[in-house]
């Protein structure tokens, strides 16, 4: 590991990150972190068109090329689409990446989402970060125990909604209005989701429901931006000796909070 500190942002599937995550992800790109994106699915479901070892190599494609808008490194899904589930065997592997990265920074979804995946995908990162010093979780592959503080937090559900309806406030607005065109060109990579998305879930536009997303994140915040992405910080026990909001210092002015 350099001497860098790290921001990992985490995804359920290939874009994930992209609609709810990047541009925050940039901003701390520019603050000298060194940014990967980790997807647990590998994106084998987003298709109506391509069988499961093309669009799985697709997917992988299309996520290096986005994380490469950023200077990111991407990590590959461990698992099919709606096969993310919360299972030892998984978690053993998520453990791993959290030892080999030990990121200080953890973006992920939200608790309560749309669907099961996001929500697995959150769980997991919880307890990987969690148990990432605990010498008798045996990881795999096996990696040695890390200690580092780790701060986590959940950004906003897709489309500001938990899977009942109810409207998720975020506690911390950041500022991406800067970055909503770097945004836009991470996810106007993911070139065979865009079909995909307009087929399954009658989305006009991808690249335009992430700006909408965006727009009415920074609706919420207190003073008002064009665009933002929003975030709830986990709890830090388990996480850090100290409570702390290293998202909030490190990008000062960007962050708005209520
Ligand atoms: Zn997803």
């Amino acid at each position: 590991m350099s001497d860098k500190k790290v921001a990992l942002a985490v995804g359920a599937h290939p874009d994930d990150v992209e609609f709810t995550m990047a541009g925050t992800l940039a901003a701390l790109g520019d603050a000298g972190y060194e940014l990967h994106i980790f997807t647990v699915g590998n994106g084998n479901c987003g298709t109506a068109v391509y069988d499961h070892n093309e669009i799985c190599r697709l997917r992988a494609a299309e996520g290096h090329a986005a994380a490469s808008v950023v200077g990111a490194t991407y990590h590959e899904g461990l698992v099919n689409d709606i096969e993310i589930f919360y299972d030892e065997m998984t978690l053993r592997r998520v453990t791993a990446l959290v030892r080999e990265l030990e990121p200080e920074i953890v973006l992920t979804h939200s608790p309560n989402d749309y669907m099961e995946d996001h929500q697995n995908t959150c769980r997991l990162m919880v307890t990987a970060c969690f148990c990432r010093g605990m010498r008798n979780w045996i990881s795999n592959p096996a990696r040695v125990p890390t200690f580092q503080d780790v701060y986590l937090y959940h950004a906003n559900p897709h489309g500001n909604c938990d899977g009942m309806r109810n409207l998720v406030v975020p506690s911390l607005f950041v500022d991406i209005s800067d970055k909503i065109d770097v945004k836009e060109e991470m996810l106007r990579r993911h070139v065979s989701q865009k079909e995909w998305l307009d087929k399954s879930q009658g989305m006009d536009s991808y690249l335009m429901t992430m700006r909408e997303i965006c727009g009415e994140i920074g609706e919420m915040a207190p003073r008002g931006l064009a665009y933002a992405e929003g975030f709830r910080q986990h709890h830090f026990l388990g996480m850090s000796a100290e409570d702390k909001d290293p998202l909030s210092d490190v990008l000062g002015s960007r962050v708005q909070k209520q």
